[in-house]
C-alpha cells in the first residue's frame, strides 16, 4: 500500500518537483566548499544544467531518483496510478539521457548524480573532485 494519501502524494511531489531541490542543493554546498565556482542552470545549454563549470567545460548534474526512473529504492513507483507514472517517468529518464548525449556531442564533460549516491559524502567527495580535476 501507498503510505501517503492522496493528497500528501501530490503535495510531496510539488515539493520534489521545484527547483531547488534538497539533493542538488547538498552538491552545491559541498562543491562550493571544495573552492569550485559553477554557474547554476544556464539557459543556453541543453537541458539546463543544474551546475556549469565553464572554464573546465564539465557539468554536473544531480537526478532525483524517484523523477528520472533510478533502479533504487528511492526511484520505486507509486501504487496508485502506476500507469500515468511509469510513462511520466520513462519521459524523464530518455529526456536525460538525450540531454548527456546532446551535451557530449558539444564537448562538454557531464557528471551524473543519483540522490541515492549522495548519502556517503567522502565517497561523494571524492567522486566530485575527480571528475572536476580529470583532464581526460
Ligand atoms: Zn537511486
Amino acid at each position: 500500500m501507498d503510505v501517503l494519501t492522496k493528497k500528501e502524494r501530490s503535495k510531496q511531489m510539488a515539493l520534489v518537483r521545484s527547483k531547488d531541490t534538497k539533493p542538488e542543493l547538498l552538491v552545491r554546498r559541498l562543491v562550493h566548499r571544495l573552492g569550485y565556482r559553477f554557474r547554476l542552470h544556464q539557459r543556453d545549454l541543453p537541458g539546463r544544467p543544474d551546475m556549469v563549470f565553464p572554464s573546465k567545460k564539465k557539468i554536473i548534474f544531480v537526478h532525483g531518483c524517484f523523477w528520472h526512473g533510478h533502479t533504487c529504492r528511492l526511484g520505486r513507483m507509486p501504487k496508485s496510478r502506476l500507469e500515468y507514472w511509469v510513462q511520466k517517468i520513462a519521459r524523464n529518464h530518455q529526456r536525460g539521457l538525450a540531454v548527456v548525449r546532446q551535451l557530449r556531442a558539444k564537448r562538454w564533460r557531464c557528471l551524473v548524480l543519483w540522490e541515492c549516491q549522495l548519502r556517503d559524502l567522502d565517497k561523494l567527495t571524492v567522486r566530485v573532485r575527480h571528475f572536476l580535476e580529470s583532464r581526460i
